[in-house]
């Protein structure tokens, strides 16, 4: 097999996600890099797309895999996109990781592919915010920062009154948000099917502690191995698609009308699914790059 360089896009060399990836490309004989987005320098005039690390001009990278995290989305785009114009393989198209930070464009992609998800009202700050709670059926509903992560922005408002006052602060601050049916019968639980290049390798069911509806590993869910039913396969793998995301983490809560897509992740982290599941993920990931290189 042919030797590749490889460059993971990551900020932090000492992420669980950036060492798995690395220690997976060189147990496959590949030369790893570890390039901070965030120092990289682009330079663009006719035909000849270059980028700057530290100064210094990069070369002869095969492919990159962007572990952008979402503070910095803008300027790793960018990145992700003059490697694109170098044609220079990535794992995450950079149109697709603009699509997948917006959760509500990407609801509107995924209900169009006729996938099914809670339902969703998005208003510009409307000053009726009963109506629109009613929109999603009344209380108890989620109330969810559009740009939130790690469950932080993530709001149960358990009344009407309790839904109302949520949604008139947060449009005191013109903060973006989206008004949600709650799914109860998810029990605090949502499933997180990690997809690589068309097929699901990996996926585990995330438990929120106890009393909390979030079940986020990030405030204090556990997670364990789950094995998929094939409608929540076949829903996980379509999301993927038709959001044009080839690694990405698809997250769906267990309704009673079957899966309901969340959210789908395209800077997945490995920790939580490599250990619940004891499968390595990040080797599927170097596979699929040396099938496209
Ligand atoms: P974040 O991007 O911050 O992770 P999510 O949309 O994934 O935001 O929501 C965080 C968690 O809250 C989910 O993992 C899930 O457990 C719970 N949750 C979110 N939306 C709903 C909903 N509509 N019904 C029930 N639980 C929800
Ligand atoms: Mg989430």
């Amino acid at each position: 097999m042919q030797k590749l360089r490889i460059a993971v896009l990551s900020r932090n060399p000492e992420l669980y996600s950036t060492k798995r990836l690395v220690a997976a490309g060189e147990a496959r004989g590949h030369e790893m890099l570890v390039i901070d987005h965030g120092k990289c320098d682009l330079l663009i005039e006719k035909k000849k797309p270059q980028i700057y690390y530290k100064g210094k001009l990069l070369e002869n990278i095969d492919a990159v895999i962007p572990r952008i995290g979402a503070s910095i989305t803008f300027y790793g785009t960018a990145v992700v996109r003059q490697f694109e114009m170098m044609n220079v393989f990535s794992t995450l198209n950079s149109q697709a990781l603009v699509c997948s930070r917006d959760k509500l464009q990407s609801m509107q992609v995924l209900s169009k592919a006729g996938l099914n998800m809670p339902k969703t009202t998005f208003t510009n700050n409307s000053k009726n915010v009963s109506a629109v709670i009613n929109k999603v059926g009344g209380a108890p509903c989620i109330i969810k920062l559009l740009e939130g992560t790690q469950g932080v922005g993530v709001v149960l408002a358990e009344t009407k009154s309790a839904a109302e006052s949520v949604l008139e602060a947060f449009n005191g601050l013109q903060a973006r948000v989206i008004v949600q049916e709650f799914i109860a019968e998810a029990k605090g639980a949502d499933l997180r099917v990690f997809v690589v290049d068309g097929n699901v390798v990996g996926a585990m069911k995330r438990q929120g502690k106890e009393g909390e509806f979030r079940s986020n590993l990030h405030r204090g869910g556990t997670a364990e191995l789950f094995e998929l039913t094939e409608e929540e396969e076949n829903a996980a793998l379509k999301a993927a698609k038709k959001l044009g995301l080839s690694v990405c983490g698809v997250d769906m809560l267990q309704s009673n009308s079957g899966p309901m897509i969340m959210e789908v992740n395209s800077s997945p982290g490995l920790e939580g699914i490599e250990q619940a599941t004891k499968l390595d993920i990040a080797k599927n990931i170097i596979r699929y790059i040396e099938r496209n290189v």
